[in-house]
C-alpha cells in the first residue's frame, strides 16, 4: 500500500522502517527542511494546512496516518473526504485539548489528578483552592516534552506562570507519584486489539530520558487496569492504530496524565524487546492486516540520546545494544536517537544500562 504520513520526524522514519518490509511505500507531509523521514520516503514539503499539498498527498496514497498529534484536525478531516485516515480525526480533537482529554478520561471512569480550567487571572485563586499547591499549570493546547507547563509552589509563582503561559490554561494537582508508567494499545478496524506490557518511564525536565519494560515489579492488578484503560479509550474513539496513555502510579492507583494518538517514545523499546514493534502494529492496523501478538522477547531498557551525540563506536561495542539514530543535527534538548538494551536477566540489563548511561552522560544529573 501507499501510506501518507502527516509529519516526517523520527516517528515517521521508524514507521517506514517497519512498514517497508510489509510491502508499503511512504510519503510524508512535513514543513521542516531535511526531516528524519527523508531517507525512507517521498517528502511533500509544505505546511500541514496547505490545501494544495493535502490534495497532492491524498492523490498519492491509499491511506493516511500521522506521527505528530498537533496537525490541524481540519487537515485530517479534509484528507478523510478523499482517502481513509487512521486514527480517526476525532481522536485528534480529544487529545489536542487537555480539557477535552480529561473529560474523556472522566467519562470512561479513568481517574485523573484534580484539575481546574484557568482562562482569566481572576480564576487563579479558585483554581488553586481546588487543586492545592504544589500544582502544575499547563497550556491546554500544543504542549509537548515539558514545554507549555510550569510547576508552581506558591500563589505568586502560579500568577507568574499563568501570565507567562497566556490564556487557555489548566491547573492540576502535582501528583505525588511513585513512578511514571505508560501503556500502548493497538486497535484494528475490525475491533480486535492488543496491548503491550506496561512501561516504566523516567523523565527529566519534562523530557523522557529512559524506559524500562516490562515495568519491573508492577502488580498484576495494575497491569490489568492499564490495559483496561487503553481498551476503553480505543473502543470509545473507534480507534485504528497505536494509542499511548501516560499514567502516574500513586499510592497503589493509576492516574491518567495524557493520551498520545500515535506511536510513542515510551514504546521504542518494542523494536528490540518484542516480536512485533509498535511501529509494525500501527502499520498493520492502518493497512488492514491482522495485528501481531506483542510478545516480549527480553527485558529491555530504552535510553534517549538527547542534545548531543555520544561516541557511537563505544555505544555500538556494548553487548545487547541496538542503536536507532534519527539523522538529526544536535541541538540542546533535541531527541537525536535512542538506544535499546536487552538483557537475559535484570542484573545483566542493569549492568549494561549503567555502562550505557556513562557513555550517554546521563549520570550525575546531566
Ligand atoms: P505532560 O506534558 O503532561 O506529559 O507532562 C510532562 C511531564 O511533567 C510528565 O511526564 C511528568 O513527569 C510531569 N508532570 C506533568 N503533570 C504532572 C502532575 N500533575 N503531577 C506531577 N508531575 C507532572
Amino acid at each position: 500500500m501507499r501510506i501518507g504520513v502527516l509529519g516526517g520526524g523520527q516517528l515517521g522514519r521508524m514507521l517506514a522502517l517497519e512498514g517497508i518490509p510489509l510491502g508499503n511505500r511512504f510519503a510524508f507531509l512535513e514543513p521542516a527542511p531535511q526531516p528524519p523521514a527523508a531517507a525512507v520516503g517521498t517528502i511533500i514539503s509544505a505546511p500541514y494546512d496547505d490545501p494544495a499539498a493535502l490534495d497532492r498527498l491524498a492523490d498519492a496514497v491509499d491511506v493516511v496516518t500521522y506521527e505528530f498529534e498537533n496537525v490541524p484536525a481540519a487537515s485530517a478531516r479534509l484528507l478523510a473526504e478523499k482517502v481513509p485516515v487512521f486514527p480517526p480525526p476525532a481522536a485528534l480533537d480529544a487529545t489536542q485539548d487537555r480539557l477535552a482529554e480529561k473529560r474523556l478520561f472522566e467519562e470512561l471512569g479513568i481517574p485523573v489528578a484534580p484539575y481546574r480550567t484557568l482562562d482569566t487571572p481572576a480564576e487563579l485563586g479558585d483554581a488553586l483552592d481546588a487543586v492545592g499547591l504544589p500544582a502544575v499549570v499547563k497550556t491546554r493546547r500544543f504542549g509537548y516534552d515539558g514545554k507549555g507547563q510550569a510547576v508552581v509552589r506558591t500563589a505568586a509563582e502560579a500568577e507568574r506562570a499563568a501570565k507567562a503561559l497566556g490564556p487557555g490554561l489548566i491547573a492540576e494537582s502535582q501528583v505525588p507519584f511513585g513512578r511514571e508508567l505508560s501503556v500502548i494499545g493497538v486497535r484494528a478496524a475490525d475491533g480486535s486489539r492488543v496491548c503491550y506490557p506496561v512501561t516504566e518511564n523516567h523523565h527529566r525536565g519534562g523530557i523522557l530520558r529512559a524506559s524500562w519494560a516490562p515495568a519491573p515489579g508492577l502488580e498484576r492488578a495494575l497491569l490489568r487496569t492499564a490495559g483496561r484503560y487503553a481498551t476503553l479509550l480505543m473502543d470509545r474513539l473507534e480507534y485504528v492504530g497505536v494509542l499511548a496513555i501516560e499514567l502516574f502510579e500513586s499510592h497503589g492507583r493509576l492516574l491518567a496524565n495524557e493520551i498520545a494518538p500515535r506511536v510513542h517514545n515510551s514504546g521504542h523499546w518494542t523494536l528490540d524487546g518484542t516480536q512485533a514493534s509498535q511501529f509494525e502494529n500501527h502499520i498493520r492496523a492502518v493497512t488492514g492486516l491482522p495485528l501481531a501478538a506483542p510478545r516480549v522477547r527480553a527485558s529491555t531498557a530504552m535510553l534517549n540520546i538527547i542534545g548531543e551525540m555520544p561516541d557511537v563506536t563505544a555505544v555500538a561495542a556494548l553487548p545487547g545494544v541496538h542503536l536507532h539514530l534519527y539523522d538529526k543535527d544536535p541541538r540542546p534538548g533535541r531527541k537525536l536517537g535512542h538506544v535499546n538494551v536487552v538483557g537475559a536477566n535484570g542484573e545483566t540489563l542493569a549492568d549494561r544500562v549503567e555502562q550505557l548511561e556513562r557513555l550517554l552522560r546521563l549520570v550525575d544529573g546531566k
